[in-house]
């Protein structure tokens, strides 16, 4: 239990230094010389960087893990992560699942969608988006677009079709959610349905209580406010970047590209396998392009550092591709 704890800080430690250490008896490898990354800035949050929570899942998952892993029974793993955490990411989770109530996702969906805050190309938006460093840090030199092109270079490494390369560059651009203004917790962590009973397959289920849509006894059954088998995607899903980027997409890319951006970080559901009575047909097979997507995201960040300028051409071109010069966000 106690390697859960010292895997979790190291790997922040390894992913700044380049080091690599044993996590929980798996090889968690960062390659040796791998540049110090600047992360996104506070942003008033609990946590230090709003990356934090991305590393807090490789922490979680550790590579190695076989894909998929509906995990059964008691989930030991799962409990010694929660247990050990660092208190800045169990503080942004206990405001996470405190405030994502159905009114909040549905205020934020009319707030938010159909896009219309911004208007830009979508190389623009990764700029936008790279604005969001931390200043105090010394090394802010890792960029958020570098995380896009890491993830989207190991999909193209691996010899998959162009769309899921694209799926790669622009799985995070919801992010920019941060740049207008929102808290950490209604951008990034783990996303789960509301509107129903909470699943223990949610990271810290125990947070839940504070949440006032407990006090909803429409919500309180295991299919709440929807029918089952009703499929994800009539699910309202806790607000944040996935669920955002889905929309400013969807009008572009196959909807297996859209599976992966609109539910990348909902673990308890393609990670967990919680939900089940919820999910169809169609799911099961869009969940699979979810896992096969999500290895990249959560494990291409040792990988070489991406050079931005020579790789930028052939991505503007992959991106005309599938999206028009300037779309809405
Ligand atoms: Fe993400
Ligand atoms: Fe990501």
């Amino acid at each position: 239990m106690f390697g859960f704890l010292v895997a979790a800080e190291q790997t922040r430690f390894s992913m700044r230094h380049g080091l690599t250490l044993a996590a929980n008896s798996r090889r968690w490898r960062i390659r040796a010389g791998t540049p110090l990354r600047g992360r996104a800035m506070k942003n008033d949050g609990p946590m230090e960087h709003l990356d934090d929570w991305e590393e807090s899942l490789a922490a979680r998952y550790p590579a190695g893990d076989s894909l998929p892993v509906p995990r059964s029974g008691e989930g030991a793993a799962f409990r010694d992560y929660s247990q050990n955490v660092r208190p800045g990411i169990r503080e942004f989770y206990r405001l996470n699942h405190r405030h994502q109530t159905v009114d909040f996702v549905e205020s934020k969906k009319r707030q938010y969608l159909p896009p219309r805050t911004k208007r830009m190309g979508v190389w623009e938006a990764m700029e936008f988006l790279n604005t969001l460093v931390d200043d105090s840090d010394p090394d802010a030199d890792f960029s958020q677009i570098e995380h896009l092109l890491q993830t989207a270079e190991a999909i193209r490494h691996d010899g998959h079709q162009r769309w899921f390369v694209l799926a790669g560059l622009v799985h995070d651009l919801g992010k920019i959610l941060c740049l207008f203004g929102e808290p950490q917790w209604a951008v990034v962590g783990d996303t789960f349905p509301v509107g129903c009973a909470f699943s223990d397959k949610v990271v810290f289920p125990e947070f839940f209580a504070e949440n006032p849509d407990r006090e909803r006894p429409e919500y309180q059954t295991a299919s709440g406010i929807y029918s089952e088998g009703c499929g994800l995607d009539d699910l309202h899903l806790s607000w944040g970047h996935d669920e955002y980027m889905y929309h400013v997409a969807k009008d572009y890319l196959p909807a297996e590209a859209l599976a992966m951006i609109r539910y990348h970080s909902c673990y308890a559901i393609h990670r967990e396998g919680g939900y089940t009575h919820l999910l169809n047909e169609r799911d099961g097979q869009m969940l699979r392009w979810v896992r096969a997507f999500n290895r990249y995201d959560l494990y291409s960040k040792g990988d070489e550092r991406p050079d931005v300028r020579r790789l930028r051409p052939y991505y503007e071109e992959l991106v005309a591709e599938y999206f028009p010069p300037v779309l809405d966000w």
